[in-house]
């Protein structure tokens, strides 16, 4: 559907100083300034200042990896909206599988900064997807099902419409085993579906989603094909100004008309 900007978003997750984010916007700056595809970077807190700075006037936009829900307190080592959005973070990345694996992150938490997120005037970008058992035993679509209904549970039709979810399958995630595109199109109708059932079906054909998994330049335009597929989530193939140029460059080339 045309109505839908495509956005792809690199995850650089725990990779680059604030030294080597730098280097990358010098890199990327000139290149990427299409209006048709929005384009993301979620950088490591430690590196968003120096990017706030860097990418001023390219139309890049910054994204965070993580936050936490509540505004302030005594929340040692944690980061709050209002601390991203006065560097001029737009995005926020929230349930990573590598956050729920790794650091005790629940549908219970997603949904909380979520809720967070949008009062704050961020954009959540929710990361839903199955594990290898999971897939295998045919759960993928149940088990996606609730988390995406986890995730939105009491949030308005006008949140909604402005949400982006990232379908990851665990088992595709820096395996550099992707999702075949059909079956990665398959699951985020669903997703778009299990949002119908929510929401008002124009709302949840206003929300953009995304495939993540070891998505490529390579492959980049397979997945764009597919008519759910608004864009993408993307950790390894992000991290070199000329690998994430050729994504948003494909993802504009695979633009749906
Ligand atoms: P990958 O990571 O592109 O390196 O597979 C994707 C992600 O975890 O967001």
């Amino acid at each position: 559907m045309s109505h839908r900007i495509p956005i792809i978003a690199g995850n650089w997750k725990m990779h680059k100083t604030h030294e080597e984010a730098k280097d990358f916007a010098g890199e990327i700056k000139g290149l990427i300034q299409f209006a048709e595809v929005e384009s993301v970077i979620c950088a490591p807190f430690t590196a968003l200042a120096s990017l706030q700075g860097e990418m001023q006037g390219t139309s890049i936009q910054l994204g965070a990896q993580n936050m936490h829900w509540e505004s302030q307190g005594a929340f040692t080592g944690e980061i709050s909206a209002s601390m991203l959005v006065s560097l001029g973070v737009s995005y926020v990345i929230i349930g990573h599988s590598e956050r729920r694996m790794y650091f005790g992150e629940t549908n219970e938490t997603v949904n909380k900064k979520v809720e967070t997120a949008f009062a704050s005037g961020l954009t959540p970008i929710v990361c839903v997807g199955e594990n290898l058992a999971q897939r295998e035993q045919g759960e993928t679509k149940s088990f996606v099902r609730e988390q995406v209904l986890a995730a939105v549970k009491g949030r308005t039709p006008e949140e909604i419409s402005r949400l982006v979810i990232a379908y990851e399958p665990i088992w595709a995630i820096g395996t550099g085993k992707s999702s075949s595109a059909v079956e990665a199109g398959d699951v985020i109708t669903e997703i778009r579906n299990v949002l119908a059932e929510v929401y008002p079906r124009e709302t949840a054909d206003q929300v953009r989603i995304q495939y993540g998994g070891s998505v490529t330049p390579a492959n980049i335009v397979s997945f764009m094909e597919q008519p759910d597929i608004d864009g993408a989530l993307v950790g390894g193939a992000s991290l070199t100004a000329t690998s994430f140029f050729q994504l948003v460059d494909g993802v504009r080339g695979g633009i749906k008309q």
